[in-house]
């Protein structure tokens, strides 16, 4: 009989799992409240730019099979990003590092491209804008999942929670299922910390000349964590034309999370200017911005508790599973928890 698996969450974690399952005789149906799939690895278009807002690239895995996989799911289209990653400190000071960084790999379509092959291939349904309110576990150990409009799924055999850790942490709090697992996992789930970060996008009607697509911020002293060039990858951006991307420092995206965009785009605007010591970039000509209240993790579950329930059907999946916040370590994370259901592992 066909073995039937759920899976809360349509990021790269959740399409790993179904990646591994193509072949198996499982049924995976992917659940996403977002309108399309892809979660944090996340692309967005607007007047003619095309920009990746949460995850910037990918990067390659410890043994190549990352750069094999994206052979796998057909190189039309894979850019990498050829200038470096440099630095600047608490002063602002900008600096040559991060030498031998290795590729950068994003898409010409955007980042989101990786999900959308990797879904092509696994043939798996996604029911989007479906977010997940509650879930409960049948008299014959089955799980049931009803959304927000009051639908419900399932029975199914398997569930795989993917939601950042505070989400899942919910998903588990509102359970019905009485059982010490249950109690285990969501103690474990809740203890994993997360940080918050305001991505504004800032885009110019020129040209910027720098040696570096990106400046990151290593001692976390700066309210601009990060900034990139979106222009440097191929396709994004219209020639003569510029958009930055500034990741805030948690602290500052805690602080004006809420505040409006005028607002926050004018002071991460006089921040970026001050920065790169060009008062051009003062007066953006049109802003956007994306607040990821989850978006990396600040610690791991503990490996034994995140596997405490899966001996009846329940798993969870992610970054913050895998220990590391990159799109790599969470699409390998879900993909060996479905070599676990399948029994290949
Ligand atoms: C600003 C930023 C920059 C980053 N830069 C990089 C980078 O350059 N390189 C890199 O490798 N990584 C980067 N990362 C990290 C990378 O994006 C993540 O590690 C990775 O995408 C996590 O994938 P995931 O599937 O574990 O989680 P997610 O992508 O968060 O997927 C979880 C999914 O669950 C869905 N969901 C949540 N709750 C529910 C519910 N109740 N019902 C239904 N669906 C639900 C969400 O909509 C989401 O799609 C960055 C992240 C951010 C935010």
């Amino acid at each position: 009989m066909t073995r039937t698996i759920a899976v809360v969450g349509a990021g790269v974690a959740g399409i790993g799992v179904a990646d591994t399952c193509r072949d198996e005789a499982a049924e995976v149906t992917l659940f996403d409240k977002a309108r399309g799939i892809s979660g944090r690895a996340a692309t967005r278009r607007k007047n003619g730019c095309r920009y990746d807002h949460g995850a910037n690239y990918i990067k390659p895995g410890g043994d190549d099979w990352v750069e094999g996989l994206l052979d796998e799911l057909g190189n039309d289209g894979l850019a990498d990003i050829e200038l470096p990653v440099w630095t600047h400190d608490a002063d602002g000071e900008i600096a040559e590092g991060r030498a031998g960084d290795g590729p950068k790999w994003t898409y010409t379509r955007g980042i989101t491209q990786f999900a959308k092959r990797v879904r092509k291939r696994a043939g798996v349904s996604v029911h989007t804008e479906t977010r997940i309110e509650s879930i409960a576990r049948t008299s014959g150990g089955e799980w049931t999942l009803t959304d927000t409009d009051g639908e419900t799924y399932g029975p199914f055999d398997e569930l795989v929670l993917t939601p950042p850790a505070p989400q899942t942490a919910d998903l588990l709090a509102a359970m019905d299922w009485d059982d010490e697992r249950l109690r285990r996992l969501h103690t474990a789930v809740d203890a994993v910390e997360f940080r918050t970060i305001r991505s504004v996008l800032l885009h110019y009607p020129f040209e910027l000349d720098r040696p570096w697509y990106a400046l990151v911020n290593p001692d976390r002293e700066h309210p601009v964590g990060w900034l990139s060039r979106e222009e440097c990858k191929p396709d994004h951006v219209p020639d003569g034309e510029s958009l930055l991307v500034a990741q805030m420092a948690p602290d500052w995206s805690v602080e004006h999370y809420d505040e409006p965009l005028d607002a926050a785009g004018d002071a991460v605007a006089s921040l970026v200017a001050a920065l790169l010591d060009d008062d051009r970039l003062t007066e953006p000509d049109w802003v956007d911005d994306q607040g990821w209240r989850y978006a990396l993790p600040d610690s791991n579950i503990d490996a034994e508790e995140a596997r405490c329930a899966e001996d009846v059907g329940l798993y969870v999946a992610g970054d913050w599973v895998a220990g590391e916040g990159r799109v790599h370590r969470a699409f390998e994370n879900g993909r060996t928890v479905g070599e676990r259901i399948t029994g290949e592992e």
